[in-house]
């Protein structure tokens, strides 16, 4: 019989790695609390299970000279002048006003849609199919649109998106977008400051973590043993795995990108996104052109261009999670491993995976910066945060 590793007797291993504040993940989350308690003189490590820092904003170029947003399309904006005040204190941005297109019989047409386009092709009295309070996503977008309209613009696409009929999903999805009456093209009009960072956001991230000790390539959970934090330490990976997934798995979708290189082109796409609704156009939601995504002086002296398609799937490595999945289950189990992670001691569990929630980098940012203040008020003598 082989005999099993001792449990008690054994020397326990030495713990190698050691900070008042352990924070696991170099997102926006982990950076922008890492960066508050640096700055207010703590104690604070950084580890991350990646071999980059930034998390999902995540870049890098292309052997092109392209630059690609590794886990998808990053459009900054903010109208908060605090957050643009802290982004820029580490980076430079260029103006960058995303404006979408979605490709509906042959022509590319404004994403979100233009009240222009449903007069010219259903006119102007038409009434809304669904009136009334909307319990799921079809009928939200039915008060909004005519059928017909919703059909070619947003049901398959959601459905593509989401790997379930559009009439399973939640109704707050439609708080997402809206009919433009002035036919406006760019994405966020209303929105101050709008921008990309000029060198990139791994170079702003780099920056933001500049002098704060970190260690890659480090999987929190699979080293658990090898690190100390004395006050706190701060989870932004996912809530579930954090408690060994003993409640069931939280679900996610996540996207293959699959990338091709067009020498010689110039821009081959109108706009940096276009979005693909129709199963009949294959399994991806949408195309991007990075080009569109950097200076044009620049990306103008590049030849050729790459474009990437991006197909949902529904991962099971959660390194790949990306959207929380929007249903009432989903919810409640979440809100289960909420109850286990505010009894939790020592342990703060936040960010767009720890709160199973979507998030914008302007929200994730804000958010952070709050809990930071959280933690500043609270330490040293409490050890113990409300999570929410
Ligand atoms: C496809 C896509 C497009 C987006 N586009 C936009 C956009 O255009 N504009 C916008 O404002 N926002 C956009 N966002 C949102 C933006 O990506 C988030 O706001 C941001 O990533 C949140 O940062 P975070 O730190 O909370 O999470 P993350 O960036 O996911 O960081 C979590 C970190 O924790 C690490 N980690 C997890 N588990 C462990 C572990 N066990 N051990 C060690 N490390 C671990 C991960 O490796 C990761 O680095 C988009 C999101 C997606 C998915």
């Amino acid at each position: 019989m082989m005999s099993r590793p001792c449990q008690t007797s054994c020397v326990p291993r030495p713990v190698l790695l050691k900070a008042d504040y352990v924070i696991v993940g170099s997102g926006l989350t982990g950076s922008v609390i890492a960066r508050a308690l640096i700055d207010a003189g703590r104690d604070v490590l950084v580890v991350d299970r990646r071999d980059h820092v930034g998390g999902n904003v995540h870049d890098h170029d292309h052997e092109s000279g392209i630059r690609v947003h590794t886990y998808g399309p990053h459009y900054f904006r903010t109208n908060s002048d605090r957050i643009w005040e802290f982004v820029t204190r580490f980076a430079e941005f260029f103006k960058y006003e995303a404006s979408l297109k979605t490709l509906v019989d042959g022509k590319h047409e404004n994403w979100p849609i233009a009240a222009s386009y449903i007069a010219q092709h259903i006119g102007v009295d038409w009434k809304p199919k669904f009136t009334g309070t909307p319990t799921n996503f079809e009928e939200a977008a039915l008060s909004l649109m005519p059928r017909v309209i919703y059909e070619k613009f947003i049901k398959e696409y959601n459905e593509k998106q989401w790997g379930v009929p559009a009439d399973t999903l939640s109704a707050d999805l439609c708080k997402r977008f809206d009919v433009r009456e002035d036919g406006e093209p760019r994405l966020k009009p209303d929105c101050k400051y709008q921008g990309i960072p000029l060198l990139g956001y791994t170079h702003l991230m780099q920056q933001m973590i500049k002098d704060i000790p970190a260690k890659l390539n480090f999987d929190y959970l699979k080293r658990r043993d090898e690190i100390q934090a004395d006050k706190l330490t701060i989870f932004t990976g996912p809530i579930d795995s954090l408690f060994d997934y003993k409640l069931g798995k939280l679900a996610y979708r996540g996207q293959k990108r699959k990338h091709s290189f067009q020498p010689g082109a110039g821009f081959a796409q109108p706009c940096g996104q276009v979005n693909t609704p129709m199963h009949s156009q294959g399994p991806s939601i949408r195309t991007l052109e990075w080009k569109h995504m950097m200076p044009r002086d620049k990306a103008e002296r590049i030849p050729g261009t790459l474009l990437t398609t991006e197909t949902p799937f529904s991962p099971t490595d959660s390194s790949a999670y990306e959207y929380p999945f929007p249903d009432d289950k989903n919810a409640e189990l979440y809100r289960r491993y909420r109850e286990l992670a505010d009894d939790t001691e020592q342990v703060l569990v936040c960010g767009r995976l720890g709160e199973y929630r979507y998030f914008d980098m302007d929200q994730a940012i804000g958010r952070a910066m709050l809990l930071a203040e959280r933690i500043l008020r609270n330490a040293p003598d409490a050890d113990r945060l409300p999570n929410g």
